[in-house]
């Protein structure tokens, strides 16, 4: 079933440009390709309707991002407090992308929900908290880019989809699916992508800037994490990897190098279940992906405090990372009847 929280015709005037607003759009923390694609997609859409526009994020970002259309006009909240704090406070409307939950913003969260502005969500993730306004949600389309488009075209035109706004949102919709392999790839993501394709979008240029465009260091760390770090639970059926971080220090790791690292697991033959644990400086940070039931969303929420969706999901832990990867060892049984074969 296709359920779709819509009720953003009270906020049309907004995607027609018949009235003019100061508008934030704002995204998750340590955003991703889906997050920063639809922030800037919008960010293009909106801008040439006329409305004074501020993408702000509430953290720094990978460098292989750095690339979008408009990477430059956004702002990272953790450099510019002040100036972000403004912007939330005298803002008309906030669209908030990719999160349901103020607290996926972190300190900026607090700015935000202070604020007088109209607030947006846009997000495909479970269980909104409910801060919002308004709002364009479901759990069934693969990527907070793809709602984008679809909102675009409900509520503005086709037409007004340009080459900048193509390539922001085909970035999101790409990574989202895994490069349209996984479940949540539907005909009309293929649909939304042969038009973002028609209007500009360079799929070749954007997987080379994706995909091909890592540091050395990060290929090497990469490296090491598959040969000495990749560890099989046959009897689950499950993948783990953890890193300290010494070893983060070792290969340099900058924002983003650990993205994409728990999927290896899930290539191994017969692994359902595959896990990331990190230890950031804060906190150990964990990434959950699953292939069939195994529910990544329901172990992160009821054991790591995150959430996610069904087959990929994320949380947290205070404890030390031995502590947090023996935790995790001792729930494997408590879950058998979706990991063992
Ligand atoms: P990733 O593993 O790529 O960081 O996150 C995968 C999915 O889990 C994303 O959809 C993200 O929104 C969600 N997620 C990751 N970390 C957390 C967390 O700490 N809390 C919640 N609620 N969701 C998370
Ligand atoms: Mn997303």
């Amino acid at each position: 079933m296709n359920h779709l929280e819509d009720n953003l015709d009270g906020i049309s005037d907004c995607f027609t440009g018949r009235a003019k607003f100061e508008i934030v759009i704002t995204t998750h923390h340590k955003p991703d390709a889906d997050a920063l694609g639809s922030t800037l997609g919008l960010y293009h859409f909106l801008k040439s309707l006329g409305h004074r526009v501020s993408p702000v994020s509430p953290t720094d970002y990978a460098t292989f991002l750095q690339w979008m259309p408009g990477n430059e006009d956004v702002i990272n909240f953790e450099e510019s407090e002040e100036v972000c704090s403004e912007l939330v406070e005298t803002a008309d409307l906030i669209f908030c992308l990719d999160f349901n939950d103020l607290s996926r913003i972190n300190k900026l969260g607090e700015y935000v929900k202070a604020s007088n502005a109209v607030k947006v969500m846009i997000d495909h993730h479970r269980e909104p908290s409910g801060f919002d306004d308004y709002r364009y949600w479901t759990i069934n389309t693969s990527s907070t880019a793809e709602l984008i488009y679809d909102a675009i075209l409900k509520y503005g035109s086709l037409d007004s989809i340009d080459q900048k706004i193509a390539t922001c949102l085909y970035s999101g919709i790409m990574t989202d699916t895994g490069s349209f392999r996984f479940d949540s790839t539907s005909s009309n993501t293929h649909r939304a992508i042969a038009n973002l394709i028609d209007k500009g979008a360079d799929s070749a240029e954007i997987h080379r800037r994706l995909f091909d465009n890592f540091t050395l260091n990060r290929f090497r760390f990469m490296g090491y994490v598959l040969y000495q770090k990749l560890e099989i639970i046959p009897e689950y059926n499950t993948a783990l990897v953890y890193i300290t971080r010494e070893e983060l220090k070792m290969f340099e790791a900058q924002t983003g190098d650990t993205e994409g690292f728990v999927n290896f697991g899930l290539s191994v033959k017969d692994v359902v279940f595959s896990a990331l644990i990190v230890d950031r400086t804060v906190l150990v940070k964990m990434s959950f992906r699953s292939s069939g039931d195994f529910p990544c969303n329901e172990f992160a929420s009821e054991y790591f405090s995150g959430g996610g969706h069904k087959n990929a999901a994320g949380g947290s832990s205070k404890d030390s990372l031995d502590l947090t990867v023996q935790k995790f060892r001792k729930l494997l049984p408590q879950y058998s009847k979706y990991l063992k074969s």
